[in-house]
């Protein structure tokens, strides 16, 4: 892994930025505030995990037919921690 120049953030914040993590809508120093967080803290984590499953169910019922690709890169990424 390289060791970049990241903000360190507090949890409070993680969460706040959360939901725009997860849709890729952060600029890229923010993004990767909140991805160094989640490797250092289980907790939001643990929290990013649940927030992504349950956009997911979202898409899913939206659009009911979630690309499968797309379902497996989540999940390799899920296992990868
Ligand atoms: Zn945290």
């Amino acid at each position: 892994m390289t060791k970049k120049d990241v903000k360190k953030i507090e949890c409070e914040e993680a969460i706040r930025m959360l939901l725009e993590y997860l849709d890729n809508e952060l600029d890229e120093h923010n993004h990767d505030s909140v991805e160094d967080h989640l490797h250092a803290c289980r907790a939001c984590y643990t929290r990013m995990e649940f927030e992504s499953r349950l956009k997911n169910v979202v898409k899913e019922k939206a659009q009911e037919k979630a690309p499968i690709d797309l379902r497996n890169r989540i999940k390799k990424i899920s296992e990868q921690f």
